[in-house]
């Protein structure tokens, strides 16, 4: 899938016609986005998390479409609800664009999966991950003043052409500030092997091993039960 499958090189002079169209319809317009956000230090891992079970064989991806990459920007990453619902009308008529944006996305969360996983386990942080991170921030639209909120303060991002590095640029923020915190906060994963989710270890002897004592329980319980009844 993705857009480099469909090459648009001539076909040869027998080939049949192409299933779709060679020239596909124009696109509307990619909808521009206005955001106001003050990501916390670990929005970036509340992303890489929308992945869970992750050492398991089956993961349970809460992110399966470009829309449900809308709700997490709104709810985490300042994006305002009647703005996504304007980049879900437009996902809807513009399936193709929407579908590449939606991948962007996915790559953009796997790369700071792998990045803090690394982190977390002491192991050499990949190269091409930090590239990606990079290349994702150039595209970012700067953070170049703050807005006042009610009782707080938020970056202001101006209207920007969407695109997953602009849609997520909180989120991208978030990674690269708390990279560079690294020194000083604890990356942990959680000691469940199937879990893996990733957290920040604020304790005050940094002792914390599960993502939560609670939640991880009930949902390796949870987890459990589901692949029993898949079983039967
Ligand atoms: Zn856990």
């Amino acid at each position: 899938m993705g857009p480099s499958t469909a090459s648009p090189g001539s076909p040869a002079p027998d080939s049949p016609a192409p299933a779709q169209p060679a020239s596909p319809q124009p696109a509307s317009p990619q909808p521009e986005i206005t955001l106001n956000a003050a990501p916390r230090e670990d929005t970036c891992l509340d992303y890489a998390n929308t992945c869970m079970w992750r050492g398991t064989a089956t993961p349970v991806d809460q992110l399966a479409a470009l829309t449900d990459v809308l709700n997490q920007v709104v709810e985490t990453a300042g994006l305002p609800p009647e703005t996504a619902a304007a980049l879900r009308t437009w996902a809807a008529a513009n399936p193709y664009p929407a579908g590449t944006l939606f991948v962007a996305a996915i790559a953009l969360r796997e790369a700071i999966y792998r990045i803090f996983s690394a982190i977390s386990s002491t192991s050499p942080v990949p190269d091409a991950d930090i590239a990606a991170l990079n290349r994702a921030l150039a595209e970012a639209p700067p953070r170049a003043g703050l807005t006042r909120l009610t009782g707080a303060y938020a970056w202001h991002i101006e209207p920007t052409r969407l695109s997953a590095p602009a849609l997520l640029a909180p989120i991208l923020w978030s990674a690269a500030d708390l990279l560079v915190q690294v020194p000083q906060r604890r990356i942990r994963q959680c000691a469940n092997p199937q879990c893996l989710w990733l957290f920040i270890d604020a304790s005050k002897n940094g002792t914390r091993r599960w993502c939560d004592m609670t939640a991880c329980g009930n949902r390796a319980k949870a987890h459990r039960h589901y692949l029993k009844s898949k079983q039967r």
